[in-house]
């Protein structure tokens, strides 16, 4: 299941491109499946930042400290594979404290 950190995400989750959306559909929905977990996004929308890709809602942080390495590599590989974002960058990267996924435009 998807599920939000704060309320707010909720109703930003609507605002962000379809595309990415779709991701984080596809993310909890193989997460839910072989893991029976679920997923916490944490940040979409920032409004601060003209230079992040969240600001145009073309980005979302994940909650990482329920996730194993294993798991993060296999949606890593898989999400890469099926939505790739071109010119040879990473969709789906573990930063700090959370996993970024972002979409080309
Ligand atoms: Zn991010």
């Amino acid at each position: 299941m998807l599920l939000f950190k704060y309320p707010i995400l909720k109703n930003e989750f609507n605002e962000i491109t379809a595309r990415l959306r779709t991701i984080l559909f596809a993310i909890a929905g193989w997460r839910d499946f072989y893991y029976h977990k679920d997923v916490v996004i944490t940040s979409l929308i920032r409004r601060d930042n003209t230079n992040s890709v969240h600001y145009y809602g073309r980005g979302a942080d994940l909650r990482i400290h329920d996730w194993t390495n294993d798991e993060i590599s296999r949606v890593k590989l898989w999400i890469d594979t099926q939505f790739p974002y071109g010119k040879g960058k990473p969709t789906f990267y573990p930063e700090s404290g959370h996993i970024h996924i972002q979409v080309p435009l």
